[in-house]
C-alpha cells in the first residue's frame, strides 16, 4: 500500500507517495504562496498527488489515502485549520472535507510537528520505543510527543507545544503570548539575537570580523562555521543554547521520563556543538533515579520526518 504525505510550509509545499515501509516512491514540491487562494492549493496538491501515483504506476486500490500536516493551530478530529502560522488567510478551513470530497479516500491532518514525531517514532530515531519527545528547532520550536506508543494532542488539541515552556520567571515576550517561552532562547533569530548584541564587545572574533557592518546577515550555519573553527564566542553562544534548552529538557524528563528525546531541525545541524551542553545539562538537573537513562539523539529522517509520519499516520489509522 502507499500514501501520499504533505507537508504545508510557509514556503513550500512537499509532497511525497510513500510505501507501507516507509520508502519515498515519489516527491515533489511547488511553492505554497503561489497558490496562496486556499481552494486553488488545493487543487494544486492534488494534481501533483494524481501526477506522482500515476508517474510510479499505483492504482486505486494499492492507495491507503492523505495525510497533511500543516504550521499551526489544527483540529486533527476534524481536520480543520484553525490558525496557521506563516500564512495568512487560511482560518478555518475544512482539509479534510475539501481534500476527501475531491479525492475520495481518507484523509487526516494534523499539526507538523506531531506529524514530524510521529515519523521518527514510526520510521526513525524513536523507532520501537514506548514514550519519546520529539523537537524540531528551527525559526520556531515544535515539539510532538507519543506517550505510551500514541501520539499525545492533549485536551484541546493543543499539546506538546514544548518551544512554549518558560525557562524563566522573566524573560523576552514570545509570539504566542507568553514569556521566557524556551523558544525565545533556542529559536532562530533569538541564537542570532544574542550573538549582535555580544559581537561588538568581541571584535576580534570570527564572526565579527565577517560580518562587519552587516550582523542582521547572521545565520545558525554562520555561527556554527565560527565554533568549529574554534571561536570563542561562537562555542559560547552554542554552550549557553544547548544549556537553555537542556534546562527545559530536565523539566520534561522528570515530567514524561520518556526512554528518548530526538532533536531535529536545522539548529539541530550544529551537531555536538548543541548536543553536548543539552546533555551535559540534562545530566546535572534531572532527578538523579533518572540520570543516564534518557538518549537524546539527533533526528534520523531530517525534513522528510513529517511526511514520513503524515503517511504512517493514514496506514495506522486506516487500518483502525
Ligand atoms: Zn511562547
Amino acid at each position: 500500500m502507499f500514501a501520499a504525505g504533505i507537508d504545508i510550509g510557509g514556503t513550500f509545499t512537499k509532497v511525497a507517495i510513500i510505501s507501507q515501509k516507509g520508502r519515498i516512491a515519489a516527491k515533489s514540491l511547488f511553492e505554497t504562496k503561489d497558490f496562496g487562494r486556499f481552494d486553488l492549493w488545493v487543487e494544486k496538491s492534488l494534481s501533483v498527488i494524481k501526477l506522482l501515483l500515476d508517474a510510479k504506476n499505483i492504482k486505486k486500490n494499492e492507495f491507503a489515502g492523505i495525510g497533511i500536516g500543516a504550521p499551526g493551530h489544527i483540529d486533527s478530529v476534524n481536520g480543520v485549520i484553525h490558525a496557521l502560522v506563516n500564512i495568512k488567510g487560511w482560518n478555518n478551513v475544512n482539509l479534510h472535507d475539501e481534500f476527501k470530497m475531491r479525492m475520495k479516500a481518507p484523509v487526516f491532518v494534523d499539526n507538523d510537528a506531531n506529524m514530524m514525531a510521529l515519523g521518527e517514532y514510526a520510521y526513525g530515531a524513536a523507532r520501537g520505543t514506548k514514550n519519546a519527545v520529539c523537537i524540531t528547532l528551527g525559526t520556531g520550536v515544535g515539539s510532538g510527543l507519543i506517550l505510551e506508543e500514541k501520539l499525545y494532542r492533549g485536551s484541546f488539541m493543543a499539546g506538546g507545544e514544548l518551544g512554549h515552556m518558560p525557562i524563566n520567571v522573566n524573560g523576552p515576550s514570545c509570539a504566542c503570548g507568553g514569556k521566557a517561552c524556551v523558544e525565545t532562547y533556542v529559536g532562530n533569530k533569538y541564537i542570532v539575537g544574542r550573538v549582535k548584541r555580544v559581537l561588538s564587545r568581541h571584535p576580534d572574533s570570527v564572526l565579527a570580523k565577517k560580518f562587519k557592518g552587516r550582523f542582521d546577515e547572521i545565520t545558525p550555519k554562520d555561527i556554527t562555521a565560527a565554533a568549529n573553527r574554534k571561536d570563542r564566542l561562537a562555542e559560547m553562544i552554542w554552550e549557553e543554547t544547548g544549556k537553555y534548552l537542556g534546562v527545559c529538557l530536565a523539566g520534561v524528563v522528570n515530567l514524561l521520563d520518556p526512554e528518548i528525546i530526538v532533536i531535529g531541525g536545522g539548529v539541530a545541524k550544529a551537531g555536538r556543538l548543541i548536543f553536548n551542553p543539552v546533555r551535559k545539562t540534562v545530566r546535572e538537573r534531572v532527578m538523579q533515579v533518572y540520570r543516564h537513562r534518557v538518549k537524546i539523539v539527533p533526528a534520523l529522517l531530517g525534513n522528510e520526518g513529517g511526511i514520513m509520519g503524515c503517511a504512517w499516520q493514514v496506514f495506522e489509522k486506516g487500518r483502525a
